[in-house]
Parts: structure tokens; sequence; C-alpha cells
């Protein structure tokens, strides 16, 4: 392992306050990149947005989600304004890159983020990445220089590989694939995901019968990491958090499991401002 190689991944169950944060420490201390996954306790939201609500897109009281979102830049980022973009999340393939932490650049990103986009790399300090999620598949990427990204992966974008797309950003801006740390938060397993025949036959055709659980399931996790071997991702890089947000709705939230009407559980990476207040 050469000096400038991440530290394996590996997920820790971190408590900030009232709120619950699943983090690689070990990154952090090499990088200063703070990743990872959020339960849904510890926040304002109420009802079946109880209570760490990070969408504006799903029906919950707007200070609510304002406080929520507030409280986790407090807690996390130790900075109750530091920025974070908040994309709209689609089901495509468009990822943003934010490689300056300027107003101008803050702005723009924004507008983008606004614009519809379902990944975000981020190359500089003193921006943070906030995707939100209830049963699609949160990733994080970090990379050796110090980029990261946060991605969302519903079925229909696993299916279109935004996962590896992002990968191959990286690869773009200089990174081997083999150096890439991926985690993976809670997602729909196998067992509570059943499709349309018409999914589930584009899946089997796609990625193999590896990915099919049954006649009427498929496994997206599956699917996914398969993908990202295809891009040259190592096993050994790719830390899962083995929970199904169906099965654990005490701690997640899940569309399937409410019919739809619930809130959503953040996962986000940013790193602090170097040098200081004025960093960049
Ligand atoms: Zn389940």
């Amino acid at each position: 392992m050469d000096a400038n190689s991440l530290p394996l991944p590996r997920l820790d169950r971190v408590a900030q306050g009232n709120v619950i944060f699943h983090t690689d420490r070990a990154l952090l201390a090499a990088t200063g990149i703070c990743a990872g996954f959020l339960e849904r306790s510890g926040g304002t939201s109420a009802g079946t947005f109880e209570s760490l609500n990070l969408s504006t897109a799903v029906g919950d009281d707007a200070d609510a989600v304002q406080a929520n979102r507030l409280l986790v830049a407090k807690l996390l980022a130790d900075d109750e304004s530091f920025p974070f973009v908040i994309p709209r999340q689609v089901h495509e393939t468009t990822i943003i890159e934010i490689d300056a932490a300027s107003p101008t650049t803050l702005a723009e990103a924004r507008e983008s983020a606004e614009a519809g986009a379902d990944g975000i790399l981020v190359g500089t300090s003193g921006v943070g990445a906030l995707l939100n999620f209830a049963d699609c598949v949160p990733v994080i990427i970090a990379a050796p220089d110090k980029s990261f990204a946060v991605v969302h992966a519903g079925w229909r974008g696993v299916y279109a590989s935004i996962a590896p797309l992002a990968v191959r950003r990286f690869v773009g801006r200089g990174m081997e694939a083999a150096d890439l740390n991926v985690y993976i938060g809670a997602y729909i397993h196998a067992e509570c995901f059943e499709v349309s025949d018409e999914v589930h036959r584009q899946f089997r055709e796609k990625f193999g019968e590896g990915c099919v659980y049954d006649d009427r399931h498929i496994d997206l996790g599956w699917a996914l990491k398969r993908d990202l071997s295809n891009v040259g991702i190592v096993g050994e890089r790719i830390a899962d958090m083995d929970v199904c947000t169906v099965c654990d709705q005490e701690r997640f939230f899940s569309f399937r499991g409410t019919d739809g009407v619930c809130g959503r559980h953040g996962a986000l990476a940013f790193r602090k401002n170097e040098g200081g207040l004025h960093g960049d």
C-alpha cells in the first residue's frame, strides 16, 4: 500500500447528539473527507416524516426540513451554514462536478442541481453533497486526491449504471478505479424488492442471473456491485451497511414500506475548509 492510498473502507456507527451517522473514521483521519449515511432519528419532522427528513419534495413542513438540514450541518460540519448542494433527484444519470467553493461556483452548481441531477462529485473543500433516499441505493465514492461523490441509484439508476459512470468521472480526473473507496448505505434488499416482469427481464438481460433473487425479486446490490467491478472497483474497497430499508423502518425511511408517503434519510460527504475561515 503506497503512502497515497486510502485506508480500506469500513462504516462505523457514530452518535452525534441525537443523530446517528454511519461513517468511516479512518477515511476522515486520512483525508479530511467526512462521508456517510444518516439514520432517520434525531430531527424535528413529525408523523410519517419523523424525524430527520431532509427532503423538501415529499410534503413535509418546509421549516422542519430546513431545521433538520441546519442540524446536520451543525452536528457534522460544526457549522450551521456549511454549504451543501442538494439536487432535485430525477432517476437519471446527470452527475454535477464542483471544483471550487466560491459563491459563483456554488450558485452555478445549485442551479444545475435544481435542474435535476442524481450524482454530485466534489473536488474541493468547503462544499458538501447531500442526497436523499428511501429504498434507493445510496453510493458514496472517495478518491485518494480527496475528491468524493454522492450518487443516487434507484433501480433506474442501477440499470443505467450511474455508479460506474461516476467512477469513470474519477478516472477521467486521473484516479485509478482500483484506488477508489465505495460506500453503500441502506437500501431495499432483494427479498423486499418485487418488480414487474419487464424490470425483471431487463435486469436479467443486463446483469445476468446473479441479480435474480427469485422470479419476482431482483437484487439491486448484487447488480450494482457487479457493475462496479466491471469498471475496476476492487471488492475489498466496497463497504456495504448491509441493511434493508423495508425491514428496518425504525431506523430508515422506506418508500415501499409506507406506500410512498415518507421522509428521506440523507447520504452526504464534505471536506471542511483547509487553512481556517478563509481557506478558499
Ligand atoms: Zn427487506
